[in-house]
C-alpha cells in the first residue's frame, strides 16, 4: 500500500523538525584550559606558579567549523556536561529537566 501524500508530508515534517532542532544539540567535548591574566603582579605570571584555571569550554563541530562556548557559570557548565555525556549514551538528551 503506497503511503498518501498527508503521510510523507508528516515524515517531512518530522525530519524538517529534527533539523532545527540540531544546533543546539551538544556533540562536542568539553576541555579544561588554564591561563594567564591580565595582571603582571598576579602570581601566576611568576614560574612555577600555577596559573588561573581550570576554565572549562565546550569544542564542537557545527556545520564543518569548530566553535567554542564558554560557560558564564557552573550552572551552564553543569548542564553542558549532562547533554555532552547524554550525546555519548546514544544521543537522548535527558528529558525536559531545567531550561
Ligand atoms: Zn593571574
Amino acid at each position: 500500500m503506497p503511503e498518501s501524500l498527508v503521510d510523507l508530508e508528516q515524515q517531512r515534517q518530522a525530519i524538517l523538525q529534527r533539523l532545527l532542532e540540531l544546533p543546539d544539540f551538544r556533540s562536542g567535548s568539553i576541555t579544561a584550559t588554564y591561563g594567564t591574566c591580565g595582571k603582571s603582579s598576579c602570581h601566576c605570571h611568576q614560574l612555577n606558579q600555577p596559573q588561573h584555571g581550570p576554565n572549562f569550554r565546550l569544542t564542537r563541530k557545527l556545520r564543518g567549523k569548530t566553535v567554542t562556548e564558554t560557560f558564564a557559570s557552573p550552572a551552564e557548565l553543569q548542564k553542558a556536561r549532562r547533554e555532552v555525556a547524554a550525546r555519548r549514551r546514544g544521543g537522548r538528551l535527558g528529558g525536559s529537566q531545567d531550561r
